[in-house]
């Protein structure tokens, strides 16, 4: 779920929306200002009606922020780094850089969000009764207090990747001390919660209530899809426990002079070497790495006289992989610096040279199709 527009950033973490939450955004809005104002107060006008809806939707996303902001502000007390915030259809995301290290903090982190929804759930009831002095915004609050506890509700129904199936991942896991297992379970569950919705839609469609019954199906199918993408995950991870960046890495590599001109270099290979890639220097000293996209680069005329030192990307400036990295954690570090292939060091020294597509034909190597 990616975001499609940067708000600003809250404790260093990019909000955003997606586009299509402006779909949804546009729902609420138009459904408190056609429907629940004009009944709850009789007396306003049709702009007035518009300005409630508009404010009050503003409040409730306002409300589902606050929730994945109490997600983030706990994963990063716990040393988790928090990617982004998005807000889509389906309320919002906060991404965290990895998974939490123990059932405890995965507890406390799935917990956070719906703690902060029941805590606004609170807050607005008071004020709703409080409120009653001023009469629109009694209506108004009452609103935010029902749904803010609607989302409690929602978010706590037991289906992994909802809140309430990582509690029951990290309970499983407490009892079970089996991070994958209980990831299995927890997938498991939250496909039996899937398929019940999905059920229950189908069921209140044939029923007359035609509108509930395709929104819980839609749930239903938004729900299976991520249980069985988080039960294909879990079953990668165990399938690749133990095995590091150093064990599948490419030990062959090439090492050519800071001197060399691209001409010798490339002049007897012609273009269209994609895949090759030269470390510059020599085995105790690698100064950088020149790839084909780095050659393609300089104009054919200036071959003779452009060295590759002159071209090449410095090593410090790479994204070095350490030997000891597990495959997946140097899978995503290559994707979240956006490259295809990264150097591997050892002691302080380039070894080998990993690339994202050895890494792919590993993986499905060891998992087969499914991955
Ligand atoms: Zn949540």
């Amino acid at each position: 779920m990616q975001s499609n527009i940067r708000l600003f950033r809250i404790w260093g973490i990019p909000i955003g929306l997606s586009f299509s939450w402006f779909v949804i955004f546009g729902l609420v809005t138009w459904s408190l200002a056609t429907g629940f104002f004009p009944t709850a107060l009789p007396e306003l006008s049709g702009a007035g009606y518009a300005v409630l809806g508009l404010v009050t939707s503003l409040l409730f996303f306002g409300s589902v922020l606050a929730h994945e902001l109490g997600h983030a502000y706990v994963a990063q007390r716990h040393g988790i780094p928090v990617r982004s915030i998005t807000l889509h259809l389906l309320g919002g995301l906060a991404q965290i850089g990895r998974e939490p290290a123990t059932a405890g903090a995965e507890f406390r982190i799935a917990i956070a969000g719906p703690l902060v929804s029941l805590v606004l759930a609170g807050l607005f009831a008071v004020l709703s009764v409080a409120d009653q002095a001023v009469p629109v915004l009694g209506p108004l609050t009452s609103w935010l207090a029902r749904i803010n506890l609607l989302l409690v509700l929602f978010n706590l129904i037991p289906g992994f990747p909802l809140d309430g199936g990582r509690v029951l991942r990290a309970i499983v896991w407490k009892l079970t001390a089996n991070a994958h297992r209980a990831t299995r379970i927890a997938a498991v569950i939250g496909q039996v919660v899937a398929f019940s919705f999905i059920g229950v839609g189908v069921v209140s469609l044939f029923g007359g209530a035609a509108s509930n019954g395709l929104w819980l199906i839609f749930i239903g199918w938004f729900l299976q899809s991520a249980a069985s993408g988080s039960y294909a995950q879990a079953r990668l991870e165990q399938e690749l426990e133990g095995v590091t960046a150093g064990q599948v890495m490419q030990r062959e590599r090439v090492e050519i002079p800071a001197a060399t001109t691209v001409e010798q270099l490339a002049g007897p290979l012609g273009a269209g070497q994609e895949q090759r890639l030269y470390f510059v220097g020599d085995e105790d000293d690698i100064e950088g790495m020149v790839t084909a996209a780095d050659i393609a680069r300089v104009p054919r005329s200036l071959w003779p006289f452009t060295r590759v030192e002159q071209i090449m990307t410095p090593i410090q400036r790479l994204l070095g992989i350490q030997a000891q990295t597990a495959l997946l954690e140097a899978l995503q570090q290559m994707e979240e610096a956006q490259v295809t292939q990264a150097p591997v060091f050892a002691e302080g020294r380039v070894v080998g040279l990993l690339s994202r597509d050895q890494v792919l034909r590993f993986i499905r190597s060891r998992v087969g199709a499914a991955a």
